[in-house]
């Protein structure tokens, strides 16, 4: 095992990796930026190295600050966390390049996984069902583009190549509108993602959003640690996350479950990953990987037991997987709300000084943040301050847990989402299970205030 991690992230997944290595015995080194000099992780971390300004540019994504860092505080591994450089294969290339470990995959699997055109053709070699589409990229020649949606059927989505985080995505309804779509979703993917390649998928019209926990080791195991369920998204992302998929078959799950663990073995796969899938009418179609940890990782580890980042680390470090496929079992029911500093209802994100910080307790709730009473939430990154995760024998009984948890939070000084998941948890249909990824903005179109 490692004698010292570097973690090349900030926030609460800076704060998660570093419990995982205290309890492996691992020291941790964080890097920050000016923003976060006051963050409590920094203070608990066993070294702490700021690297650069607020802007994420010259921080939390400056390779060679990061690097140059592992190499002064003698840390063996990286462990990138999610965002920021945790797919970015170039940086795992270098990590490795310079003697260290990167926790995570390949910079191979990065790079084929990070290009979901790539992706979807790997995956349509395994076996793996993907959204009906175009045969990868799109082509320059706006009639491939009318032919392939004619073949498709409207409406069609356009999506980049390069895409994350819900952006560098278009639904097209009409011919009229198509290749105007189609330029404009490529320009914005060449200056956002570096890629203006696009291609195009069935627009599904009532999926819901299922996808597939994997760990791979280095010694050909790989296990999948069931589903999760996160159609709750506005703009593509995610908010609420639960496992199990409430009201899908076991049987089917465990049939994409296999399918993934055999792409796994097929491309070589190492490490934790997410396969995602929509699901519709009884079918799953594969619409991309994340080869990182999750931000809704903990519901999986909630309901199956296992410590995903202390399993990254283990896999990292050529240990093997000691669990068989047969001894993963999912109990009772999880549910992860993602607390981001924002207005509930209009969206603008809301940083600034945390005046009262009182996180939720008691049987079955667990909360990961890095907030506390006077933190002092920086505007330069994504709003997400904490995640609180319930988990209860039913989902009855985790609904009602997290109704306590969201009751007795509570979160002064700026503006978050709280109001708005408290009114989700009593939401009828939400109760009832199996929304698609649809309802959560039809919903706020019909509570508009
Ligand atoms: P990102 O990498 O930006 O997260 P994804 O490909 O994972 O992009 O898609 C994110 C979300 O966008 C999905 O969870 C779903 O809500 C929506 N989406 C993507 N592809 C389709 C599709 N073919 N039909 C309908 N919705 C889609």
């Amino acid at each position: 095992m490692f004698k010292k991690i570097l973690i090349a992230n900030r926030g609460e997944i800076a704060l998660r990796i570093q419990r995982a290595c205290r309890e492996m015995d691992v020291k941790s080194v964080v890097v920050y930026s000016e923003a976060d000099r006051d963050a409590k992780y920094v203070k608990l971390a066993d070294e702490a190295v700021c690297i650069g300004p607020a802007a994420s540019a010259q921080s939390y994504l400056n390779m060679p600050a990061i690097i140059a860092t592992a190499e002064v505080t003698d840390a063996e591994a990286i462990h990138p966390g999610y965002g920021f450089l945790s797919e970015n294969a170039d940086f795992a290339e270098r990590v490795e390049r310079s003697g260290f470990v990167f926790i995570g995959p390949t910079p191979d699997a990065i790079r084929i996984m990070g290009d979901k055109v790539s992706a979807k053709q790997a995956m349509i070699k395994a076996g793996v069902p993907c959204v009906p589409g175009s045969e990868g990229a799109l082509p320059e020649d706006p009639k491939e583009a009318i032919r392939a949606a004619r073949a498709i059927g409207y409406p069609v989505i356009i999506k980049a190549a390069g895409g994350g985080g819900g952006r560098g995505m278009r639904v097209v309804h009409t011919e009229a509108a198509l290749i105007s779509a189609v330029q404009m979703t490529r320009a914005e993917a060449g200056a956002a993602f570096g890629n203006p390649a696009v291609y195009m998928e069935k627009f599904l019209e009532n999926p819901r959003h299922i996808e597939i926990q994997v760990l791979a080791d280095t010694h050909k195991n790989v296990l999948w640690l069931g589903e999760r369920d996160c159609s709750m998204q506005r703009r593509h992302q995610k908010i609420i996350e639960e496992a199990p998929a409430p009201g899908i078959a076991r049987r089917a799950i465990e049939k994409i479950g296999e399918r993934c663990v055999a792409a796994c073995k097929r491309i070589g796969y190492r490490g934790a990953g997410t396969f995602e899938f929509l699901y519709e009418n009884g079918e799953f179609f594969f619409i991309e990987m994340n080869t990182r940890v999750q931000v809704e990782h903990p519901v999986t580890e909630w309901v199956t037991g296992i410590d995903i980042v202390q399993q990254q680390i283990r896999i990292a470090a050529g240990e093997k997987l000691t669990l068989a496929q047969r001894n993963v079992q999912c109990r009772g029911h999880a549910i992860e709300c993602r607390i981001n500093a924002e207005d509930p209802y209009k969206f603008t994100p809301s940083p600034g000084r945390v005046t009262m910080w009182h996180p939720p307790g008691g049987p079955g709730v667990r909360v990961d943040s890095h907030a506390y009473t006077n933190y002092f939430v920086p505007s330069n990154y994504d709003s997400m301050i904490g995640k609180i995760i319930v988990h209860g024998d039913t989902r009855d009984q985790a609904l009602a847990r997290m109704r306590t948890a969201l009751s007795e939070t509570v979160v002064e000084g700026i503006l978050t989402n709280i109001p708005l998941h408290r009114e989700l948890m009593v939401d009828a249909k939400f109760i009832e299970g199996g929304t698609s990824i649809h309802y959560l903005e039809g919903w706020l179109d019909q509570h508009k205030r």
